[in-house]
């Protein structure tokens, strides 16, 4: 290697000068989000907030505007555009890698949190935040296969089914005369006291369901895949259909290349709001920064030393090229708190600057954004052994297996959108017998560890699609690009 010329460094600037601005626009973000909240003192207003995101929320708004039509295409074309057993294959490796660096993950997890043991015992000292989802471990997995299965796809695109339990209705204690209440007792004769009735277990409470808003991406990408298999199976009669969808893919990935101009001021926006935002930095990290030191250390290490060691071994090729060229779709990851909206960037990124083949990037990617999440896995352990440690609650080891599978689980059931990781989480406290409400232990500061775990959800998508990319290289080369996927 020469020493670089001034021609040289000119034009790699150029070619990498999106990325560079994105770059700044994360710590831009962060020294306005700084400057705002310092230059006066008191708190800034929902509104005045709003104002300040305004440009932030138009780039986030483009981006998931693409997701809809990009996931359904790209799943459709890509899979549609090779035959049955490689698609078989190409989706193997890529399962096989999604649930080996996940598990990978959450022994990790489980490891920093028993050695680091950053729950003191003293839940009183932890100031509670929000609020928590009341479900069974039994509903979460059961609602995960449902959505699997959407029994519309059109209302899929809009909404998507939750079991919702309700605390069964408490009979009002008949009054006797005007100052006393009649007593009830329990089997055994003694009092319970009416108006402060024992808890009931979830599994009691009444089940009924509803359709929430927001996308069932689970059950798209279900239908795409199914859909693909077999437009690929029909042949030249699936070919019209299959052009269709390819059509769409390119043309949203055309569109992507354009809304990415306006990644730098759109993470800029995003993440100064989001600072002036935020609760007091001090107190969070008082209580709470053991805990968020030993999710930040594994998060860290498994995106940075375990992914990438995977990749080496099985690519013979070093990441650090690879890694660098995901930086903007990295900053993306981080300012936008979700691995969904990030996918169009993702995509292109692979593409344009990894010379990844778009049938794997199309194929892989949709996928990997919707179910492999190792950041959030890793997160769901720590946090559940966390608050247990918090809550003196001894755990055996059958707990802590227990912990690893629910949390590969929760990571796969997670939706690609801001703290969906703590809807799963409920099943994970279950498995260890702590209420759903004790989430809120957890709470404050939460959306910043959610952007650090969507950066390394969506490294590790990225990085599984560069392996499986390679591992079917040979494969591909003799597959005639059947319906043209090249930009
Ligand atoms: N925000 C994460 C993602 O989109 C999910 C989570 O951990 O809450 O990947």
């Amino acid at each position: 290697m020469g020493t670089p010329t001034r021609e040289s460094v000119v034009k790699a600037l150029k070619s990498n000068a999106l990325t560079i601005f994105t770059i700044l626009g994360v710590f831009g973000g962060v020294v306005l989000g700084i400057s705002l909240r310092a230059s006066r003192e008191e708190k800034w207003t929902p509104r005045e907030i709003m104002y300040v995101n305004f440009i932030g929320e138009l780039f986030l708004r483009m981006l998931k505007s693409l997701i809809l039509p990009l996931i359904v295409a790209s799943l459709i074309s890509a899979i549609g555009s090779l035959d049955l057993s490689l698609s078989g294959r190409i989706g193997a490796r890529a399962v096989t890698y999604y649930m080996t660096t996940t598990v990978c993950a959450v022994v990790l997890g489980i490891f920093l949190v028993l050695t680091i043991h950053p729950g003191t015992g003293d839940s009183t000292s932890i100031a509670r935040a929000g609020t928590s989802y009341n479900g069974t471990t039994v509903d979460t997995l059961m609602d995960l296969i449902r959505k699997m299965f959407p029994p519309n796809i059109v209302q899929a695109c809009i909404f998507h089914y939750r079991t919702v339990l309700k605390a069964p209705e408490i009979p009002p204690a008949p009054i006797i005369n005007e100052s006393s209440l009649l007593a009830i007792v329990n089997e055994d004769g003694s009092a319970i006291d009416p108006t402060n009735p024992p808890p009931a277990s979830l599994l009691d409470w009444e089940i009924s369901h509803e359709y929430a808003q927001g996308t069932n991406i689970m059950g798209l990408v279900v239908f795409s895949t199914v859909m693909g298999m077999t437009l690929g199976k029909m042949g030249h009669k699936g070919a019209p259909l299959l052009a269709f969808f390819t059509c769409v893919s390119q043309a949203m990935m055309i569109i992507t290349g354009w809304v990415i101009w306006f990644s730098p001021v759109g993470v800029m926006f995003l993440i100064a709001a989001k600072i002036l935002e935020m609760d007091s930095f001090g107190v969070i990290v008082g209580q709470l920064g053991m805990y968020y030191l030993t999710v930040m250390i594994g998060i860290f290490f498994h995106g940075f030393v375990v992914l990438p060691i995977i990749y080496v071994v099985f690519t013979r090729t070093l990441p650090f090229r690879f890694i660098g060229n995901m930086a903007q779709t990295l900053a993306t990851a981080f300012s936008t708190a979700s691995s969904s909206a990030t996918l169009p960037v993702a995509i292109a990124a692979l593409e344009e600057k990894n010379g990844i083949d778009p049938r794997v990037a199309r194929f892989v990617m949709p996928i990997g954004a919707t179910i492999n999440m190792d950041g959030t896995a890793l997160y769901e352990a720590v946090a559940a052994i966390f608050i247990s440690q918090v809550r003196n609650v001894p755990l055996s080891l059958g707990n802590i297996i227990a912990v690893s599978i629910t949390a590969t689980a929760a990571s796969i059931g997670a939706a690609g959108i801001p703290q969906a990781g703590l809807v799963t989480m409920v099943m994970v406290l279950d498995t260890v017998g702590l209420p759903a409400e004790d989430v809120t232990l957890i709470l404050a500061g939460d959306w910043l560890l959610d952007r650090f775990r969507t950066m390394i959800n969506v490294l590790g998508d990225s990085l599984g699609a560069g392996l499986v990319n390679h591992l079917s290289k040979r494969e591909l080369e003799n597959v005639p690009v059947a319906v043209e996927l090249e930009k």
